[in-house]
């Protein structure tokens, strides 16, 4: 650990003269700092901007994110995927209202305690908000942390991942030795080694020669880098097939919403199935899902998503109708593209949707 002090200090350098300006980091107010934290949770910076703006623009404070309904807090989430997310950050929200006066708890052990948030998201809002000498360990920071110490076991095993939050505490507190009147060196080197594992200790290909940590990188000295960190040895993908249905209905689509408790509850989609195989006798699997058979039924796209080890090849088809649904007791609704376009959807269903816009063009006004 002898090398501590020059690390920390070739970081802290380095994040101020190449940190990267992002929305989020022009602020030090707690609400946006977690709100940035959640959606960049395996979101690429560039998707989650126009998202961030949106969601500050429609709930700026923790208390309008508290007080929304819960339909408009997934709509503004839709596209970005593991919904349970927002349903958390809202849950959190009211908790933060009721329990702490609206205002953003300071402690790390309040705000762990907050629905959806893990040691992570606690150490950036302490770190990042707080400037307190908190450690936080992504995919990002454990890649820079295993290849400049060399560690050359599993970072998902429980020893190895232990080691590494140890690492990383002992540079944030080391980093809080140098504060001083404006300056925030636990939130920039926090953000250093983010930065750095995203810019430029990527996966493949790092740009050891422009690394502010080169001097110091076991992994480099070593030539190591590609081998380190460790794979992990992921389970086999399972394929699963699954049947959607558009049905038209005098220019509306039936959909239908999610109940609580359900995996992605509250979210619409169109009506569907889980087959055991590709769809061979349509007419039939449609009566199943719907309850009626659609006076025509075609093909019309497949969308291919993953979820987990799950490989789900959903197989679409559109057809229409004329006769009534009562919508086998869920919550179901006829509607046009327009007004689908105003639901949450998950990320499958969202992609039913553009295809239909797609293939529809420009929109006239519903009769
Ligand atoms: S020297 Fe290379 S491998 Fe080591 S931390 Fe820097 S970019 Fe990563």
């Amino acid at each position: 650990m002898a090398r501590l002090p020059f690390l920390v200090r070739s970081l802290l350098g380095w994040y101020r003269r190449n940190a990267r300006k992002l929305p989020w980091r022009l602020t030090t107010d707690p609400y946006a700092i977690w709100i940035s934290e959640v959606m960049l949770q395996q979101t690429q910076v560039r998707t989650v901007i126009p998202y961030w703006n949106r969601w500050m623009r429609r709930f700026p404070s923790i208390r309008s994110l508290a007080r929304a309904k819960v339909s408009e807090v997934l709509r503004c989430w839709a596209g970005l995927g593991y919904y349970t997310r927002a349903r958390n950050l809202q849950s959190a929200a009211r908790l933060i209202v009721s329990n702490h006066v609206g205002n953003f708890p300071r402690n790390f052990g309040d705000i762990i305690a907050l629905p959806g948030v893990g040691r992570y998201t606690a150490g950036a809002i302490c770190s990042i908000a707080f400037n307190q000498p908190a450690p936080v360990l992504d995919g990002n920071v454990t890649r820079v942390l295993a290849r400049i110490f060399g560690i050359t076991t599993d970072p998902k095993e429980t020893r190895t991942k232990g080691r590494l939050w140890d690492l990383a505490q002992h540079l944030v507190s080391h980093a809080a030795k140098y504060q001083k009147p404006k300056t925030r060196p636990c939130a920039d080197l926090n953000q250093a080694l983010m930065e750095l594992g995203a810019t430029v200790c990527t996966p493949r290909q790092p740009q050891c020669p422009k690394c502010p940590c080169r001097r110091y990188c076991r992994a480099r000295k070593e030539h190591r880098v590609a081998e380190i960190p460790a794979k992990t040895v992921r389970p086999k993908s399972l394929h699963r097939w699954a049947a959607a249905f558009a049905i038209n209905r005098d220019g509306r689509f039936l959909v239908r919403q999610r109940s609580s408790g359900e995996i992605n509850a509250y979210l619409w989609e169109f009506p569907n199935l889980e087959t055991n195989s590709p769809v061979s006798k349509v007419q039939s699997v449609a009566h199943r899902c719907l309850g009626f058979r659609p006076r025509s039924i075609q093909p019309f796209c497949v969308v291919a998503h993953t979820i987990m080890r799950h490989r789900i090849r959903l197989e679409v088809f559109t057809g229409t109708t004329n006769g009534p649904w009562t919508g086998q007791g869920r919550n179901a609704r006829w509607c046009t593209l327009k007004q689908l376009h105003q639901l949450a959807f998950p990320s499958a269903h969202r992609k039913i949707l553009q295809a239909l816009e797609a293939k529809a063009g420009p929109q006239k006004p519903p009769r």
